[in-house]
């Protein structure tokens, strides 16, 4: 069973959203993020012969995703015609890049924006890349905003939803490697923090920018096989997580037809507790998200999935509830990442005191578990976990300030 809507059943206090428009293909539709099945036929509409579209197809991919190509120009292993004549079907374009931010700590963040179905109002995303000396974790969107509506998160609150296709998923990893420079030959813009261990600058993948990417799995999944792909940007599926708040059905799938690693947005031990924070737990309740974590193919010591944790004043933070976190996981090769919550403006929830956050971290750390308190990174450019919301339901200026206020304080 999967979450189609035809599945869906109401359920008291469990809003979905259903996605208020859908993407517009524009003229000349871009060939990134196309799978190879796809590249060939693309070909094929060009008039390719068939027993050649394989190795076209070959040469093509190594031009857009090992080199970076931008333009069809540049194949120049590819002949003058078959260019011309892909050019005047296709593109090779990414996602349009509004705005680009950079925080004192290196991290970066795109706007960026995508064909909406009405003309004169696009969609817009955001897509983040926080440095590390020894990688590079590039945090992607999966939609406009959120199929669900977590009560802790500011994307959660944004009213239009839209699925991205495969290609504006590739498009993100595409923008932030033109950005940083992160092809062969390419530096870096000056004064960027890029890792520093003579390594590709983008190392790493998580799916933890806007959207619920298990509702909107078959774009997600195609878009991380051409992420993951060996013969072309080549992030190996150790090195990309996807987060889920728990669609349960989709989780064996993820496992089976993705195959990267899982985090999973716990958030709190008690199902009356997490039908608040995260109301998808109505539907798929603690119990039966556990049992798809123990059933995720692939999980051992060595491949722990991550329960992301975030620490709010009085609702969640007690030792009592880090006891009753220990005794839940019990058994599941796990790794427990704390995450401090970043307010804005009209959330009735606070972080947790640092010392509450403290305690409860050593409770885990001696009962076994890693865990690492997630740093904080770009508060200053709203680049922060939960912070993120595209400027489709624009911020008044007043508002904005008030976020940066709040983000900044500790
Ligand atoms: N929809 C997916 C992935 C995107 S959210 C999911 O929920 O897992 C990425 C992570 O940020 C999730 O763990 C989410 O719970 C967390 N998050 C959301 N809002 C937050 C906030 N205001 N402060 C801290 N973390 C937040
Ligand atoms: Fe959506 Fe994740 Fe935010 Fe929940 S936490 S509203 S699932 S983006």
């Amino acid at each position: 069973m999967t979450a189609t809507p035809e599945t869906r059943v109401p359920i008291a206090g469990f809003v979905e959203k259903t996605p208020l428009e859908r993407y517009a293909a524009p003229e000349r539709p871009s060939l990134v993020g196309l799978s190879r099945a796809e590249l060939a036929d693309a070909l094929g509409a060009v008039g390719v012969p068939e027993a050649q579209r394989r190795m076209r197809v070959g040469q093509i991919w190594n031009w857009l995703y090992v080199r970076g190509a931008s333009g069809f120009d540049q194949m120049t292993s590819v002949s003058k015609e078959l260019r011309a004549a892909l050019a005047e079907k296709f593109t090779l374009a990414r996602p349009d890049i509004v705005a680009e931010q950079v925080s004192v700590d290196g991290t970066r963040k795109w706007l960026l924006r995508l064909p909406g179905e009405n003309v004169g109002r696009p969609h817009e995303v955001e897509c983040v890349y926080i440095p590390e000396t020894d990688r590079g974790t590039l945090c992607v969107s999966s939609q406009v905003g959120c199929t669900l509506n977590c009560s802790f998160c500011h994307t959660g609150t944004q009213r239009l939803v839209r699925n991205l296709t495969a290609g504006e998923i590739v498009g993100q990893v595409m923008v932030a490697r033109d950005r940083l420079g992160d092809w062969p030959g390419g530096t870096p813009p000056e004064g960027a923090i890029v890792p520093t261990d003579g390594g590709r600058f983008v190392t790493n993948i998580v799916m933890m920018g806007m959207g619920e990417p298990l509702y909107n799995f078959e774009a997600v999944r195609d878009a991380l096989l051409v992420v993951q792909d060996g013969d072309g940007i080549g992030i190996s599926r150790r090195r990309i997580t996807l987060s889920t708040s728990g669609v349960v059905p989709n989780i064996a799938r993820a496992g089976a037809e993705i195959g990267t690693m899982l985090a999973i947005s716990l958030h709190a031990v008690r199902d009356d507790l997490r039908n608040e924070l995260v109301p998808l737990n109505r539907k798929y309740p603690i119990a039966e998200l556990l049992d798809a974590c123990r059933n995720y193919p692939g999980v051992s010591n060595a491949r722990r999935i991550t329960f992301e944790y975030v620490m709010l004043k009085d609702v969640n933070d007690s030792l009592d509830d880090a006891r009753k976190l220990v005794k839940l996981l019990k058994g599941i090769p796990a790794k427990i990442n704390l995450i401090p919550f970043n307010p804005w403006p009209g959330t009735r929830y606070e972080c947790s005191d640092w010392e509450q956050i403290e305690k409860f971290s050593e409770y885990i750390f001696n009962a076994g578990y890693s865990s690492p308190v997630r740093t904080p990174r770009g508060r200053d450019i709203l680049a922060a976990c939960g912070q993120l919301k595209s400027a489709t339901e624009k911020l008044s200026a007043r508002e904005r300030m008030a976020l940066r206020a709040m983000a900044m304080t500790d």
